[in-house]
């Protein structure tokens, strides 16, 4: 029997009800990017006890756990992957409010059905409980509403929290790090670990967590400030990418690292964006098969065509990085993940 067939018989028959299998799921169903080959198995665990029987399941397999978020900054392979994929369902897209949460309680929280969300009256700071699967931009939207500032410089950028937190997404010098309290991970063994914000090992675009550590939820601290003020920030935000991103095609958002970023100089020098690097070795408008370097921002990769490949955005990498080492002798590293 084929090896997916017989995980998902197994996890069906010990998690009944409590995870749902998809099999032949398309890139565009998944990622961003829509690129690449159907995945053959994604496992939607509905509670953390089920995820964690997920991972051991998998482990009797031979299969390390890997998880999909939003698949904004994954691009699948062209071949079918020959492992099962981890993505958490509805009941992970949740957050609310909270006052001292313990990993005890995660369980609870997550089958219950969320308070409404309004500003305590007193102002201050406030803490706030999302779990992996929530949607950043609408977290974003609802909070700017509130006049709750943490997370205006997140509109716009298409992560799930857990994606984010993996990533340290982030843009305008703000990386979704500098608010964070804790999160909550399973481990490959599939146990429960809480990790405190400022003991992780955060950096440019990166957590520092290892590839099978699979979060769960995050706390947040947010400042309640005058509303006008968050919608502001959010704004201009928002006002900027659509100036500056083709946001109208299918893409990963940005390719490569800045290299700023890695020499600690982020946001000083405009010399050291990648994008500047891009353009000055003539990269906008650079087209294989299906995809393109934008002519609006040469950092950015984007589907142009329905025939695009994964082997095309590799391809247009291996240039990009080619001509900006020979020009100026830096060497950029992608962003993207590809599986
Ligand atoms: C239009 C567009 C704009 C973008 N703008 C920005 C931007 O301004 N700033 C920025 O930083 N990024 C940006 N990105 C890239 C992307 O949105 C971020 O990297 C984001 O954090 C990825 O989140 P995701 O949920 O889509 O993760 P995915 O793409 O699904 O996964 C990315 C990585 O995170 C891991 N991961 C996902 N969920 C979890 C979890 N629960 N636990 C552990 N690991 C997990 C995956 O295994 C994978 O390695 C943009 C992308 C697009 C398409």
């Amino acid at each position: 029997m084929n090896v997916f067939i017989a995980l998902k018989a197994d996890l069906e028959n010990i998690l009944a009800g409590k995870v749902l299998c998809r099999e032949q799921v398309s890139a565009e169903a998944v990622t961003t990017f829509g690129l690449g080959a159907p995945l053959p198995l994604i496992v939607e665990p509905r509670s953390i006890e089920a995820l964690s029987a997920v991972i051991k399941q998998f482990a009797v397999y031979g299969f390390s756990p890997r998880i999909l978020g939003h698949g904004s900054n994954v691009v699948l392979p062209d071949e079918v992957v020959s492992f099962p994929v981890i993505q958490l369902g509805e009941a992970f897209r949740k957050f609310t409010l909270v006052n001292n949460v313990s990993a005890g309680e995660l369980e609870g929280l997550l089958s219950a059905e969320p308070a409404a969300l309004v500003a305590p009256p007193e102002g201050g700071a406030v803490e706030l409980l999302a779990f992996a699967q929530t949607n950043m931009m609408m977290l974003s939207q609802k909070l700017t509403k509130l006049g709750l500032g943490g997370f205006e410089y997140a509109a716009g950028i298409p992560a799930s929290i857990g994606g984010a937190l993996y990533m340290n997404a982030g843009a305008h010098g703000w990386s979704i790090c500098n608010c964070l309290r804790k999160l909550w991970l399973l481990n490959a063994r599939g146990e429960i670990e809480e990790r405190q914000g400022e003991n992780l090992n955060f950096g440019y675009r990166s957590s520092g967590l290892n590839d099978n550590e699979l979060i769960v939820a995050g706390l947040f601290v947010l400042q309640q400030e005058d509303v006008e003020i968050v919608r502001e920030r959010r704004r201009k935000a928002l006002d900027y990418r659509q100036a500056t991103q083709p946001l109208q095609y299918p893409s990963a958002g940005s390719v490569f690292r800045n290299p700023s970023a890695q020499t600690g100089q982020e946001g000083k020098s405009d010399a050291l964006s990648a994008g500047k690097l891009l353009d000055d070795c003539g990269l906008k408008g650079q087209r294989c098969g299906g995809v393109e370097y934008s002519t609006l921002h040469a950092n950015w990769l984007i589907r142009v065509a329905p025939e695009a490949k994964t082997a095309d955005v590799l391809s247009l990498l291996a240039e990009g990085k080619k001509r900006v080492q020979e020009k100026f002798g830096l060497e950029l590293h992608s962003e993207i993940k590809f599986w």
